[in-house]
């Protein structure tokens, strides 16, 4: 009996190549078959990187019939990298029905790991990461994602999304009108030449995008109301953020807003007091 190839998933840059890892690179240029999203976008990255394996296609209308195809590949003893357009394979992009089907057909699947948007956001937010939720994407039904807004009210973590900029703006009046002047992170265009991080609370954020075009790619952070059970003591952060001389006190108000979650004129208030008490 023929010995199964093994299934690689394989985590490409979302934006900045030199994000690749060694380890991605060298499987890619040794398996037998790359199983791409989009071969075209794909080949200029392998191109790139100097590889020039077999190419197939997998994505969302042709992945029942390309998994078999793909599965049997592994199961005849190839090798086959999955990548996706960007970032991680199967977080918000095709493969994980590939992935279900490998492991019930007894065929090794190995992550090569590498940039998910969803953590690259996240470890420069300025939010509580100890516990957070992945929502992944807003349904394009504006009834559906008012639904899917409105649960937020019980999530006492932070909240992750995948949202397109053109839909920022009327998610996040949605957002205002069902769960109140949040927290929120915008993270735009990261790893690009264009990164930004907006923080601020919902109408801050709003209005700091209010006269120009979203563009880009985004990452939508929605920090809990009142902040996390387990969050950092509010006065704690102020006094050590005050005592921070490169730190303004404008950037500190933002910075524990973002961190605790507490709305950012209730901290600016008590940085006031704080303040004063020390002069
Ligand atoms: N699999 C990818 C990952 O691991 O992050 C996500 C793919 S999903 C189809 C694409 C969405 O991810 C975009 O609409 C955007 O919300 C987010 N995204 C991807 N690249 C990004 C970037 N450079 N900056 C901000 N968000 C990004």
């Amino acid at each position: 009996m023929s010995q199964s190839g093994t299934l690689y998933i394989v985590a490409t840059p979302i934006g900045n190549l030199e994000d690749m890892t060694f380890r991605a690179i060298r499987t890619l240029k040794e398996v037998d078959l790359v199983a791409a999203e989009d071969t075209r976008h794909s080949r200029k990255l392998l191109t790139h990187f100097g590889i020039s394996r077999p190419l197939t296609s997998y994505f969302d209308h042709n992945k029942s019939l390309k998994g078999e195809f793909i599965l049997e590949r592994l199961q005849a003893g190839a090798s086959v990298a999955l990548i996706s357009d960007a970032g991680t394979p199967c977080i918000s992009d095709p493969g994980y029905q590939l992935v279900r089907d490998a492991v019930a057909a007894g065929i090794r699947v190995v992550p090569i790991p590498g940039v998910s948007a969803t953590v690259t956001a996240l470890s420069a937010a300025g939010l509580p990461t100890d516990a957070f939720t992945f929502a992944g994407f807003l349904p394009n039904r504006q009834g559906k994602r008012r639904e899917r807004l409105t649960q937020l009210k019980e999530e006492g973590r932070v909240v992750v999304y995948y949202e397109a900029p053109h839909r920022l703006l009327a998610t996040l009046t949605d957002l205002l009108e069902l769960c109140g002047d949040r927290q929120v992170v915008v993270a735009r265009e990261l790893t690009k030449l264009f990164e930004e991080f907006v923080r601020g609370s919902v109408t801050e954020v709003m209005a700091t995008f209010a006269d120009r075009e979203v563009k880009g790619e985004v990452v939508l952070l929605v920090a809990p109301a009142g902040g996390t059970p387990d969050a950092v003591d509010p006065d704690e952060l102020l006094n050590r953020y005050l005592a921070d001389p490169d730190l303004s006190f404008r950037d500190t108000v933002s910075r524990v807003a973002g961190e605790t979650g507490i709305a950012r004129s209730e901290i600016y208030g008590r940085a006031l007091e704080l303040r004063n008490a020390l002069a």
